[in-house]
C-alpha cells in the first residue's frame, strides 16, 4: 500500500464526503482535506475526521469467533466458514431454502450489495433477503416511483440548491446529520433564496431557517395537503405545466381541497398565517424545491406523505425544471446504491423488479442460471426480522445492527435470540454480533476498494488506502468461500472491479443503468451520475464515445411510459398510535451530530463519545414542570412496547406535547425499545417517527 495520500470517501453518511488518507509511521492513519471533491470541498464533520480511529480500535475484531459452550471463542477461518456453510446447508435441507434469511446494510458497497443479493438467490435459493436501508429511504423511493417512474434520492446535484428560489426542508436536520451540506442552504439564503424548515423540534438547522414550521409529529401529510389547498385557493397553480407534463391532477386537487387551512391547523398545530406565508415564499420565486428526509418518511403513511409533497411540487410546476424539484436526503453511506442492486426483497440489480419476467431473464443470463430458479419477492426488513425463529431458522447478517436500529427492538432481539443459527460479518462485536453463533471479522472502508452511490446518484470510487490487519478478510471473500462450500464454485469473485464489471452488465438497460461507468472513469472524473448507459455501438467518428452520466433528471420527460409525472391523490390519516389517556405524549426519534446510526462504529471513538456520551430525553419545560423533572434527572419513557430511561434535557426547542430521543444506544436508554413497527402499506417502512408514550420520573 502507498505511503502517500489516497483520495477516498468517508465511511458514514450519504454525503460521502471526499477525504485523503495517509498512513502514518506509527501505524495510524491521517485524514486530510480533499478540496477537489465538489460535495464537501474538503470540509468534514467530526465523524468523518475521526473515522480512522475505528481502523485501529482496541475493540476491533481480529479473529473469527465461534460459539462454544455458550461463549464466543476464537476460531480459524476454515472452522468458522465450515460452520456457517454447514448450518445454512442443514437449514435448507431440513426446512427449505426460505428458512435461510439474509440481512444486509445500506453501508455496504455496491459490489457487496450486488453479491449479497446474488448469493441469497443463486447459492441459497432464498427469497428472504432485505436490508436496513428499508428503514431509511423506502417511502421516498415508493413515492418517487409512483410520481416520476424512477427513484433517485436527488434528481439534481446538491450544487443546484443555492440557485433555487426557495427550499422547504421537511423532517431533515442536516446541521447534525451531514454538516458539510449546510453550506448549500447557507448559500441559498446568501443568494436571496428562502429556507423553510418543517420539524417538530427547533433543530440547529431550523435555527438557520427563514421560517420554521413546528407540526405535531406524524402530521406532515396534512400539512402538505393544506399547502396545496392554499395554492389552489390562491390561484398559484401552474396550469400550463400541469397540462403539458403531468397526469391525474383532478383527483389530487379534489383530495387537497378537502383539507381546509383551519382544519389543517387543528391537525398539525401550524397556524394558518404560517401556512399562507409558506405558500407565498414557495410560489413567488421562479424555482423552488421540496427536500424530505426521515421525518415525513418514517411513518406508516410515509409513501402518501411523500406523494403529497410531490403533488405540491407538480401543481406549482416545480419538478423537472432547473433548480426545482422534489428530492430525498438519503441517510446511509450507500443508501442510494444499496437499494439499486439486489439486496432489497423485491429487486434485482439495476433497480429491476424481481417479479418482472424480462428483468429475471436478463439478470439470470448474466448470472448463468435458469430464470425459473430465481425465487420471487420476499419479506420486508421488519417482517423478516419478525419471522426469525419461526419461518426463518438461520440468518446471515452483514453490515447491520438491528438489535439497536430496528423498531420494537426488544422484540427483534428476542426473535434473533430464538434463531437456530446466526452468522454476522462485522468489524466490531456489535450488540447483534454478540448474539451470533459465528462472527467473521471483515475489512472496512479504508482497507478495501469499492463503489458507493451518494444521495445525488453520483457513483464514487472508494479506494483502499491501507493494508487490513492480519486475520481479517473482505465480505466478498466471505461470500466467495461460502458459495464454494455450498457447491457454487464460480460467479463470486473477490476482486471488487471484477464484481463491478458484472454489475455493469446486470444493470444495463435497467432504470439504474451503470453499464457506461468504469473504475477508470470513476477515478478520473470524481464520480459519475447514473443512469449512465453504454454508448451506442456505432459511434460516429469524432463523436464522444462515452455517456456523460445524468446529473439532472426529468428536464425533458419523466421516467413514466408517457413521460408525464403522476399526481397521486392522498388524504390525511392519523398515525397508527395516537396519544390517549394512558400514553398522552408523542415520541419522535433521530440522530445527534457526534454519533452515527446504531453507533456500532462511532461509539468506539473516544472523541465522539466525549461529545455525545449517551442517550437523553428532550422535553419542553412545561412537560418537565408537570412531571417535576429537572435538567439531568433520569426520566422513563414508556410505550406499549417497553420502557427506556435517560437523563432529561429540557429545552424550549420542542413542542410541549412531544419528547425526542436519539437512537444510537443499547441498554436502558435504547430509543427503539419504544418505537412502533406499524408498517406503511406500500414501502413497508416502520413508524419510527411517532408513537404514543408516557413520561415518568425515576427514583435513583
Ligand atoms: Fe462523513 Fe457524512 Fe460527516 Fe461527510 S457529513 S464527514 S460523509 S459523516
Amino acid at each position: 500500500m502507498p505511503n502517500s495520500a489516497t483520495p477516498t470517501h468517508c465511511p458514514y453518511c450519504a454525503l460521502q464526503c471526499g477525504m485523503n488518507l495517509t498512513p502514518a509511521p506509527d501505524g495510524t492513519v491521517e485524514v486530510s482535506e480533499r478540496a477537489d471533491f465538489p460535495v464537501n470541498r474538503g470540509a468534514l464533520c467530526g465523524k468523518g475526521r475521526t473515522a480512522p480511529a475505528v481502523l485501529s480500535s482496541r475493540v476491533r475484531l481480529t479473529s473469527p469467533l465461534v460459539r462454544s459452550g455458550g461463549t464466543l471463542v476464537p476460531a480459524t477461518w476454515d472452522e468458522a466458514l465450515d460452520r456457517i456453510a454447514g448450518e445454512l446447508s442443514r437449514t435448507r435441507t431440513e426446512h427449505g431454502p426460505d428458512a435461510c434469511g439474509v440481512f444486509g446494510g445500506g453501508g455496504l458497497t455496491n459490489e457487496k450489495a450486488y453479491t449479497l443479493g446474488k448469493f441469497a438467490r443463486v447459492v441459497l435459493g432464498t427469497s428472504q433477503i432485505d436490508y436496513n436501508g428499508r428503514f431509511c429511504m423506502s417511502s421516498a423511493a415508493a413515492g418517487g416511483m409512483k410520481a416520476f417512474g424512477l427513484d433517485r434520492g436527488l434528481p439534481f446535484p446538491l450544487e443546484d440548491i443555492p440557485k433555487s428560489g426557495c427550499v422547504i426542508l421537511v423532517g431533515s436536520n442536516p446541521a447534525e446529520t451531514m454538516p458539510p451540506s449546510l453550506r448549500f442552504f447557507t448559500e441559498l439564503r446568501e443568494n436571496g433564496g428562502t429556507l423553510i424548515v418543517v420539524d417538530p423540534r427547533r433543530t440547529r438547522t431550523a435555527e438557520q431557517a427563514d421560517l420554521h414550521l413546528m407540526p405535531r409529529p406524524g402530521t406532515d401529510l396534512a400539512l402538505a395537503l393544506g399547502l396545496l389547498h392554499l395554492v389552489v385557493a390562491e390561484g398559484r397553480t401552474d396550469e400550463a405545466y400541469i397540462a403539458e407534463r403531468t397526469a391525474g391532477w383532478e383527483d389530487a386537487r379534489a383530495a387537497a381541497m378537502a383539507h381546509w387551512p383551519e382544519y389543517v391547523e387543528r391537525i398539525t398545530g401550524v397556524p394558518v398565517p404560517q401556512l399562507r406565508e409558506t405558500v407565498r415564499l414557495f410560489c413567488e420565486p421562479e424555482s423552488a424545491m421540496v427536500l424530505t428526509a426521515r421525518g415525513p418518511e418514517q411513518q406508516s403513511k410515509g409513501t402518501d406523505t411523500v406523494s403529497a409533497w410531490i403533488n405540491l411540487c407538480l401543481a406549482t410546476g416545480r419538478a423537472g425544471r432547473p433548480f426545482s424539484g422534489y428530492g430525498c436526503l438519503t441517510g446511509q453511506g450507500n443508501g442510494q446504491g444499496g437499494r439499486e442492486h439486489g439486496q432489497k426483497a423485491d429487486q434485482l440489480p439495476g433497480y429491476r423488479k424481481l417479479d418482472d419476467p424480462a428483468a429475471r431473464a436478463h439478470v439470470a443470463e448474466v448470472w448463468g442460471v435458469d430464470p425459473d430458479s430465481l425465487p420471487g419477492p420476499g419479506r420486508s426488513a421488519y417482517e423478516l426480522l419478525d419471522a426469525l425463529g419461526t419461518d426463518i431458522k438461520s440468518l446471515l447478517l452483514m453490515g447491520s445492527n438491528p438489535v439497536v436500529s430496528a423498531p420494537h427492538a426488544a422484540h427483534v432481539e428476542e426473535r434473533i435470540r430464538s434463531l437456530d443459527f446466526l452468522a454476522v460479518c462485522d468489524v466490531v462485536l456489535s450488540e447483534t454480533a454478540a448474539l451470533a453463533d459465528v462472527v467473521l471479522p471483515v475489512t472496512q472502508w479504508a482497507e478495501e476498494t469499492g463503489t458507493t452511490t451518494n444521495l445525488e446518484g453520483r457513483v464514487l470510487l472508494r479506494r483502499q488506502a491501507i493494508t487490513p490487519p492480519d486475520g481479517i478478510r473482505g465480505d466478498l471473500e466471505v461470500m466467495h468461500e461460502l458459495a464454494d462450500r455450498l457447491g457454487v464454485e464460480k460467479g463470486f469473485p473477490t476482486d471488487p472491479e471484477e464484481v463491478f464489471e458484472e454489475l455493469r452488465r446486470a444493470s444495463a438497460g435497467g432504470p439504474a443503468d451503470y453499464s457506461g461507468i468504469t473504475y477508470r472513469r470513476l477515478a478520473e472524473e470524481n464520480g459519475v451520475f447514473w443512469p449512465c448507459p453504454m454508448p451506442e455501438k456505432d459511434v460516429p467518428a469524432g463523436a464522444e464515445d462515452v455517456h456523460p452520466g445524468t446529473a439532472r433528471l426529468f428536464l425533458d420527460r419523466f421516467a413514466t411510459p408517457d413521460g408525464r409525472a403522476r399526481f397521486v391523490p392522498v388524504s390525511h390519516r392519523a398515525i397508527a398510535e395516537e396519544p390517549d389517556e394512558e400514553y398522552p405524549v408523542l415520541l419522535t426519534t433521530g440522530r445527534v451530530v457526534a454519533q452515527y446510526q446504531s453507533g456500532a462504529q462511532t461509539r468506539r471513538v473516544d472523541e465522539l463519545n466525549a461529545a455525545a456520551p449517551g442517550p437523553f430525553v428532550e422535553l419542553h419545560p412545561r412537560l418537565a414542570e408537570r412531571l417535576g423533572a429537572a435538567e439531568g434527572d433520569p426520566v422513563a419513557v414508556v410505550s406499549r412496547r417497553g420502557r427506556a430511561v435517560a437523563p432529561a434535557r429540557i429545552t424550549l426547542g420542542i413542542r410541549p406535547d412531544t419528547v425526542f430521543m436519539p437512537f444510537h444506544w443499547y441498554g436502558e436508554g435504547r430509543a427503539n425499545t419504544l418505537t412502533n413497527p406499524a408498517l406503511d402499506p406500500t414501502s413497508r417502512m416502520p413508524e419510527f417517527k411517532a408513537c404514543a408514550v408516557r413520561v415518568e420520573t425515576v427514583e435513583r
